[in-house]
């Protein structure tokens, strides 16, 4: 429920509140004023005292119906608003027969009780109450009126009146009560939907998601969340055209409504983003639902599909959980978008979850909250600057820890050269944007620019304590084994051994990535420019180990 919506359903509340209270009232100081010249001091008294604690028991009564009942104004009545609307009879009956029964005024107020049935629950709920309020006056005209018939065709052309007001009442403002409610459901699925796909938009998307989140946290529930973005769109557009991009997208969204459970709610959340919100979800199964999305998508046939760099329309998800990954929508949404990203940086096609490899690291190297902090926003730093690597960090990341776990690297060492391929590139921060995506070749200035990163990376960790052993990793990561790298010059052996193996992972992505600067390589003519620059630009034996880790690990490129 949007903002807009629940101010109405306040409001609306505000309005039956405030009539059920003024007809009990009006109810029982009828009775009461009927009564009270009859009786005693004493009796007088009691029946004060007891009117203004019943009175009281009401005021409570609605004051927390107002402020904790959500559902108030809904669709169909629940069992407490039946209770509430026979009680609502039962004193009409009442104040009726205690002030003077079929020659009672009060009957009058039989049109209360229709008009909070109509504006509460619509027609046919204020016709059933009419037909209830009718029978009672009818009732309390017979039985009053007999034996002696006479009086009972007194007050019954009165009655036929009061009863006809009754039910036009409850028709008419009944039918325009269920008219608006039609109407405004009609314009929340016109603001709420995505024209072109039919489904939730993002404005949706994010009162839906701020709500469930609430639920969840109130309930102490968990709530997964897809995020998706079609592979290669870009690509598919301007091949087939935007028109057919259209169609596409229109279809795909079909595809995911037919993937989700009843209660998932799937958006569109931007251009070719989709996100799908999974209530009671916790991220295994969501994972499993991702799954199911990604495979229906790859087997389903589309027209142009052949044109597509890997012959097939796929899309990539990303998965994160609450509270188990992120503790706010906020949270949620980024961790989502995250893994999102790491699984377009790996190949694409791919359910990734959200873990954080960072946080595991530098847990196992004892790495302190706000050192952790400063880390993820240099790195942050980078992927925004450096986006046309898309992922290099991150694969890198993943080479040196495959390589490592191949090597047998001791725990800490393993660790240690995670977190310098994540900082490798810190340097770049310096160059400039139109250097770092320059295409034609670079001049001698701008290719210092580069040749320097390594140092200045250095120079912007170097004061920081627990980041110092990553020093001589970011230092020499571009130096060759045949000495004719940068800055020092080292060779062979005097290059540390985690930059060598750094220096592999780094060079291998470079090539086989898209780079501004060079055409992409193919996995196999990587690893034999690896192979042709062994002894010359890398470690000859960690090349055979790094290419024997490829070989090992294929299924996932
Ligand atoms: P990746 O695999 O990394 O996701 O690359 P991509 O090409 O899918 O992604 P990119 O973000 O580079 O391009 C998205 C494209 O989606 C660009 C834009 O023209 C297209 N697009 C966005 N909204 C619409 C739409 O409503 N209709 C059509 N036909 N195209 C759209
Ligand atoms: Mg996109
Ligand atoms: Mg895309």
């Amino acid at each position: 429920m949007n903002n807009f919506e629940k101010t109405r359903n306040k409001k609306v509340s505000e309005i039956i509140i405030s009539l059920k209270v003024v007809y009990i009232l009006l109810c029982i100081v009828s009775v009461v004023s009927n009564n009270g010249l009859t009786l005693e001091i004493k009796n007088i008294i009691i029946m004060y005292a007891g009117t203004c604690i019943i009175s009281l028991l009401i005021i409570i009564y609605f004051s927390w119906v107002y402020y904790y009942r959500k559902d108030y104004i809904n669709n169909s009545p629940k069992l407490i608003d039946i209770i509430e609307t026979i009680f609502l009879v039962v004193i009409f009956v009442v104040a009726v027969v205690s002030t003077g029964a079929q020659a009672s005024y009060y009957k009058l107020v039989s049109i209360f009780i229709v008009l909070i049935g109509a504006i509460q629950f619509g027609k046919n709920y204020s016709i059933a109450l009419a037909v209830v309020s009718s029978l009672s006056i009818l009732f309390i005209d017979i039985v009053a009126s007999s034996p002696n018939m006479k009086l009972l065709s007194k007050y019954f052309e009165n009655d036929l009146v009061l009863i006809s007001a009754l039910f036009m009442t409850a028709f008419i403002l009944g039918m325009y009560v269920d008219t608006e409610r039609q109407h405004s459901k009609e314009l929340k699925e016109l603001v709420n939907k995505d024209e072109l796909t039919g489904l939730y938009n993002h404005r949706y998307f994010q009162d839906y998601l701020q709500n469930n989140l609430e639920d969840a946290q109130k309930q102490n529930k968990q709530v997964s969340l897809l995020f998706m973005d079609i592979d290669y769109f870009k690509n598919y557009n301007d091949i087939n055209g935007h028109q057919s991009g259209d169609l596409l997208l229109k279809q795909i969204g079909k595809i995911l409504k037919d993937s989700i459970r009843e209660n998932d709610v799937v958006a569109r959340y931007g251009g070719e983003e989709f996100a799908a919100i999974l209530p009671n979800t916790d991220e295994e199964n969501a994972i499993e639902i991702g799954e199911k999305i990604r495979s229906a998508i790859q087997n389903t046939e589309f027209v142009g599909q052949e044109n597509q760099p890997n012959k097939n329309i796929t899309i990539s998800i990303g998965v994160s959980s609450y509270p188990t990954r992120a503790i706010s929508k906020h949270q949620l949404i980024n961790t989502a978008d995250d893994a999102l990203y790491r699984a377009k940086s790996f190949n694409k096609n791919r359910v990734e979850s959200y873990h954080s490899v960072l946080d595991d690291l530098c847990k196992r190297m004892d790495i302190k909250e706000d050192t952790i902090k400063s880390l993820k926003t240099f790195i942050n730093m980078i992927n925004l600057k450096d986006r046309y690597t898309y992922g290099h960090t991150e694969r890198v990341v993943i080479y040196v820890k495959w390589f490592a776990q191949m090597l047998k690297l001791k725990e800490e060492d393993q660790a240690q050269i995670q977190i310098a391929a994540y900082l490798h590139d810190i340097g770049k921060l310096e160059i400039p944007e139109e250097v770092l995506n320059k295409k034609g070749r670079l001049t001698n200035t701008e290719f210092q620019m580069f040749k320097d990163h390594p140092e200045v990376g250095v120079g912007l960790i170097q004061n920081i304590k627990p980041f110092e052993s990553f020093v001589p990793l970011i230092k020499y990561h571009h130096e060759r084994y045949d000495g004719g790298g940068y800055p020092d010059g080292l060779k062979g052996q005097e290059i540390p051994y985690l930059a060598r193996m750094l220096t592999i992972a780094d060079s291998f992505d470079a090539m086989t990535s898209n780079r501004p600067y060079n055409v992409r390589k193919s996995h196999e003519e990587g690893i034999e420019e690896l192979r042709l620059n062994a002894g010359l630009q890398f470690d000859p034996e960690l090349v055979e180990i790094f290419i024997e880790m490829l070989e090992k690990y294929k299924e996932n490129f």
